[in-house]
C-alpha cells in the first residue's frame, strides 16, 4: 500500500510536469467521466498532499482529491527525449502508487481500468484503482485536510510535534493502532508503522497515552527523518545499520530494506530472536516481541 512518501512524491511530480499547463481529463474507464469533464481544459493551479490525500487544484475553483488506497496506483508517461521526469528509460525501480515510464507512441493507449487520464502536451499520467477520486470545492479540501493529524512535510514543525504529542497522548487504543490512525498522524501505513515502533523497540499493544512526552517527541522527529527518506528516494528503506553499499543494495532488494516488516519467522536483526506477525485490526503487524519491550 502506498505510504506518505509516495502521495508526497506524486504531488511533486504534478507540480513539476502539470503546474501551470492547460490539461486534458478523461474518464477511459468512464467510472469518472463526470469529474473529468469538470476538470478538462482547465490548468492545473497547485498539486500538494497531506498524508495519504492529494489533492491538485484545477483552474481557480476545483480540487481533484485522490486517496489511492490498498490498490491504487499513478502510471505517468513522457514523451521521449521531451520526458520531463528524468532521463528516458523504460522501466523503473518498483515504487508502489507511482510509475514513470517514457514511451515511444504518444500518448500511449490507456491499458487496464484508468479511472483518470490527465495529459498535458508531454506528459500523461493515468490514475488506476483508487479508492477514492472526486472533484471537490477549496473549501471542501481544506475542511478534509485540518481534519486529518499532523504531517511532517506539511505546516509547522513545531506545532506539528505538539499536536502529535497531545493526540497520541491522550489516545487510550494500542500504541501500533494509533500510529495507523490519520486522524492522529498522517501518512504512516504497515511498512512505516512496524519499523518505527521497532525502530522505538516499543510495544506495539502498549496505549499510546502511556507513552512518555520524550518518547512520543523521538518517535515524531523519526517519522519526519523517515518520510523524508521516502520522498527522496521512492523508496522506504527504515534500517539504519546498513553500510553505504549495503544501502545501495536495499534500494534495489525489498528484502534488505526493513528491521521487522515481512521478516516474520526470521531472526531478528538486532536481538536474533524470532520476528512474530499478529493481526492488529485487520492488517499485519510485525515485530520482535524481545526488542520491543519500551514502554
Ligand atoms: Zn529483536
Amino acid at each position: 500500500m502506498p505510504e506518505g512518501h509516495t502521495v508526497h512524491r506524486v504531488a511533486g511530480l504534478f507540480r513539476r510536469v502539470f503546474v501551470g499547463q492547460v490539461v486534458a481529463a478523461s474518464s477511459p474507464q468512464g467510472r469518472f467521466s463526470q469529474g473529468a469533464a469538470m476538470l478538462d481544459g482547465l490548468v492545473v493551479d497547485d498539486a500538494w498532499a497531506v498524508g495519504k490525500q492529494f489533492f491538485a487544484g484545477f483552474g481557480g475553483d476545483w480540487v481533484l482529491r485522490v486517496h489511492l488506497g490498498i490498490y491504487g496506483a499513478w502510471s505517468v508517461h513522457g514523451v521521449r527525449q521531451t520526458d520531463s521526469l528524468g532521463a528516458p528509460r523504460k522501466k523503473s525501480p518498483a515504487e508502489e502508487g507511482l510509475r514513470q515510464l517514457a514511451v515511444d507512441q504518444f500518448p500511449p493507449e490507456p491499458v487496464g481500468q484508468v479511472r483518470l487520464r490527465v495529459m498535458s502536451d508531454t506528459v500523461v499520467a493515468d490514475l488506476r484503482g483508487p479508492t477514492a477520486c472526486e472533484v471537490i470545492s477549496h473549501e471542501e479540501a481544506a475542511t478534509l485536510a485540518q481534519a486529518l493529524g499532523p504531517d511532517p512535510l506539511v505546516g509547522d514543525d513545531v506545532v506539528n510535534r505538539e499536536r502529535f504529542i497531545e493526540r497520541m497522548s491522550r489516545t487510550a487504543t494500542p500504541v501500533g493502532i494509533a500510529l495507523m490512525n490519520q486522524k492522529i498522524v498522517s501518512g504512516i501505513g504497515n511498512v512505516y508503522r512496524a519499523e518505527l515502533l521497532f525502530r522505538h523497540r516499543l510495544d506495539p499493544f502498549i496505549p499510546a497515552r502511556s507513552i512518555s512526552t520524550d518518547q512520543l517527541g523521538s518517535l515524531w522527529d523519526d517519522w519526519a527523518v523517515l518520510l523524508r527518506r521516502g520522498v527522496k528516494t521512492g523508496v522506504m528503506v527504515t534500517r539504519d545499520d546498513l553500510s553505504p553499499a549495503g544501502a545501495k543494495k536495499a534500494l534495489r532488494d525489498r528484502k534488505l530494506r526493513h528491521f521487522v516488516y515481512k521478516r516474520q519467522g526470521e531472526p531478528c536483526l538486532v536481538c536474533g530472536h524470532e520476528v512474530v506477525m499478529a493481526p492488529m485490526q485487520a492488517r499485519k503487524l510485525y515485530y520482535c516481541p524481545h526488542c520491543q519491550t519500551a514502554q
